[in-house]
């Protein structure tokens, strides 16, 4: 007994939750296979290797932020124009995300821009990835609050730190000047270093308009376009479709 209590004690001091949580079975398993023990050492180091991993899966799924969980299989690339099941499936390897790359989502809205955004961040998320989740609007609150209030720090902090940073619905609001600063600031910062989502109902050209300068606008499109993919999406808008339906299915009964 004093053996085991003393396994427990070393298990906890080199902190290997994921051993605590399953040693009665891993050493019943082991005496009932009748494993060797460099195969038992093996499995003890691959089952807390294994649970660090998920543990960091699980932190990282927490701190992206995502507003709902969207995923890539539930996503009809039939109803859409200007992506293709085949291109999101070379996307899938995340190789996009090591060569600090940007995809940037154009079209209007319900046509499943978010969705998307979010099922690449959580497949990132998935193989390992750190990300941050944001709405623009949320994002310039958090940029101006970030001098003063701790949790905003933090939180820009960790968007700086992040291997992919989504900014969602860039175009619904107007951006004020120091706003459009902040971000253009934000931006420089993430270049050639994080890769980048946005999406924007907003075409280019409009962007100027709604950060309410051309020059600042065009440095920060050439950022973002630099290693850039761009996909203007087109189609019917899904929330609209569904609610047709809904209006049909309830004439129907
Ligand atoms: P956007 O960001 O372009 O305004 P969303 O991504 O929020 O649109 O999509 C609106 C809703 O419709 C969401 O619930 C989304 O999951 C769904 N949706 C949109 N396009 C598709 C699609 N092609 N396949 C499946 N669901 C879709
Ligand atoms: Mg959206």
């Amino acid at each position: 007994m004093k053996s085991y209590e003393n396994t427990m004690t070393y298990l906890k001091t080199l902190n290997m939750k994921g051993v605590l949580e399953k040693l009665d079975e891993l050493v019943n398993d082991a005496e009932i296979q009748k494993h060797s023990y460099i195969t038992f050492l093996n499995t003890i180091l691959n089952t807390e290797i294994e649970s660090k991993r998920l543990r960091r899966i699980k932190r990282n799924m927490t701190g992206a932020h995502f507003p709902i969980i969207k995923k890539l299989k539930d996503f009809d690339f039939n109803l859409i124009k200007g992506i293709g099941k085949s291109e999101s499936i070379i996307l899938n390897d995340c190789r996009w995300i090591d060569k600090k790359e940007n995809l940037l989502f154009f079209g209007p809205p319900g046509i499943g821009k978010t969705h998307l955004a979010i099922s690449f961040g959580i497949i990132a998320v998935e193989k390992g990835y750190t990300v941050c989740f944001e709405r623009i609007t949320n994002l310039m609150k958090l940029l101006k609050l970030s001098e003063v209030q701790r949790s905003a720090e933090f939180r820009i902090k960790r968007i700086l730190k992040s291997e992919l940073v989504i900014i969602d619905e860039i175009g619904y609001t107007p951006i004020d000047k120091k706003e459009a600063n902040l971000f253009f600031n934000l931006i420089s910062e993430l270049y050639e270093k994080t890769s980048i989502i946005i999406t924007s109902n907003k075409s280019f050209e409009e962007w100027a308009e709604m950060m309410g300068d051309e020059i600042m606008t065009t440095a920060l499109l050439d950022r973002l376009l630099h290693h850039g993919k761009i996909y203007n999406l087109d189609g019917e808008s899904y929330r609209l479709k569904e609610r047709i339906k809904e209006k049909e299915e309830a004439i129907k009964n």
